[in-house]
Parts: C-alpha cells; sequence; structure tokens
C-alpha cells in the first residue's frame, strides 16, 4: 500500500497544508488539502474520499476537487465516504447551494461529479482497491477513523481524537498492520485545550502508546502549525524510538 502525504497539519500555514492523504493513487484519507498538493492528471485518478468528520481541515479540498473533476474531464466523480452523520454534514453544509454547488447535480445529475456512499461503523467495507473499517473515536462531533487493509498490509488511521479505546481494540490481532497514523495538535502546556477539543498533546501519546498494538511505527500528523516546533521537541523526548511525524509530499509504502 502506498501512502502520500498530501497534508500533514491541522490547519494551514506557510507551507503547511491540511491533513490529507491519498492511498495508492485513488483514494484520498481525509481531505483537507488536495488541489494544491496534486497535478491536474493526478486529481483525475482519485475514485474515493474517505472523510472522517465534517471539520474544515479534512474536507476543505474536496470542493476545488470537484471543480477540477467537473471541468477538466468528462465522467470523472469522487465519491464522498464516510458514516452516515459525517456524509449528511457534508452534503447539507458544504455542497448545499449556499457554501458551494451541489455537485451531485453538475455538470449533469446523470454524470455527477459528485456521489456519496455511507460507510457503516466497526465494519469492513471495500473501497476501490482497499478494505476499510470506520471505527468511533473521541472527538467534538462524529467522528470515526479508519483501519485501512489491502489484503496483506495495512494502516490504522486515528482522524482528530482524544484518548479512545475502540480503535486499538479493533486494530489489535490484525495482522499486516504496518503503521498507527496518530493526530497530535497542541503542546503539553495547552493541555487543557487539548482537553476540551479533543485532541491529542505529546504527554496524552505517551499514554496511549501502552494501548496501542505493540511495535508498530506510530506516524504523526495534524500538529497545528504555529506549534510545530515545540511539538516536535515534545515528541522527540517520548522513549521507546516509535515515533516520527509524517512528512509533507513524501509518499510511504507499507
Ligand atoms: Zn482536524
Ligand atoms: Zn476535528
Amino acid at each position: 500500500m502506498k501512502i502520500r502525504v498530501l497534508g500533514a497539519f491541522g490547519g494551514e500555514g506557510l507551507g503547511h497544508r491540511p491533513s490529507a492523504f491519498l492511498v495508492n493513487d485513488k483514494i484520498l484519507l481525509d481531505a483537507g488539502s488536495v488541489t494544491g498538493a496534486l497535478t491536474v492528471p493526478e486529481q483525475l485518478a482519485i475514485e474515493h474520499a474517505l472523510v472522517s468528520h465534517s471539520h474544515l481541515d479534512h474536507l476543505a479540498g474536496l470542493v476545488y476537487l470537484t471543480e477540477t473533476l467537473g471541468f477538466c474531464e468528462e465522467g470523472a466523480a469522487v465519491t464522498i465516504s464516510g458514516i452516515d452523520a459525517v456524509v449528511n454534514a457534508v452534503r447539507r453544509g458544504v455542497f448545499n447551494d449556499v457554501l458551494w454547488p451541489d455537485f451531485t447535480k453538475i455538470p449533469r445529475a446523470d454524470v455527477p461529479v459528485v456521489k456519496y456512499r455511507t460507510l457503516f461503523a466497526d465494519v469492513e467495507q471495500r473501497v476501490g482497491d482497499v478494505w476499510v473499517t470506520p471505527v468511533a473515536v473521541n472527538h467534538t462531533v462524529p467522528t470515526t477513523g479508519f483501519v485501512v487493509h489491502d489484503g496483506s498490509t495495512g494502516l490504522i488511521y486515528s482522524a482528530d481524537t482524544g484518548p479512545t479505546e475502540a480503535l486499538w481494540d479493533a486494530a489489535r490481532g490484525l495482522p499486516g498492520i504496518r503503521a498507527v497514523i496518530l493526530e497530535c495538535a497542541f503542546p503539553n502546556r495547552l493541555g487543557p485545550l487539548a482537553e476540551v477539543a479533543k485532541h491529542m498533546t505529546p504527554a496524552l501519546i505517551r499514554r496511549e502508546l501502552d494501548k496501542l498494538p505493540p511495535s508498530i511505527p506510530v506516524w504523526i500528523f495534524h500538529v497545528k502549525p504555529q506549534f510545530h516546533e515545540e511539538v516536535a521537541d515534545e515528541l522527540a523526548g517520548i522513549e521507546g524510538g516509535r515515533i516520527s511525524i509524517l512528512e509533507q509530499n513524501h509518499v510511504y509504502s507499507l
């Protein structure tokens, strides 16, 4: 499985793009940044978007992607997939003919750019060339992480979450898991904010490590750009050598 980091951050800054990953060139795993990270032919190759939750830093890239798909190639389309609450939030809150046009009718209703698919939580479902299991995590709006597996190797994606259990339970014992992609938003001094906003700090991650499947690398994403150096210093102090921060634009092979 190939994972390309389109956006590694929990917000936008100069050279920092909001969270998005591209799996095997065709499946977005969250979509905070898309068009600013890919050529037009690369955008046209996208077929699916797995959306963890409705916060803009995870889906803003979809709005510009729809223009590329709609205006550059007849028949190009993306299926936006997530649990019911997330799909409904995208449909009603974004592609609602107010914030952005309803791309389920563009260019025509019979060949739409946007299709929606509701995924079941805690069930493994086929999406493109991988298997995907959404698992509810601990955030301020309905949110799922995802277990993504191609039959031989897989990863666990936390999305945005504070301390959680179900995702690690779902992953425990699964063969072939090669990485945990785990969020960290704030430095330790903003622990109270992290608690309210339901995000991780390095101190919380240190505790979370005991619950994770053992000896699997932990790749950090979603650091708020303004805290990047501070959080990186704090993460470097966590012993065990399992933790590294994902690099934007890099391609990781599992
Ligand atoms: Zn976020
Ligand atoms: Zn969020």
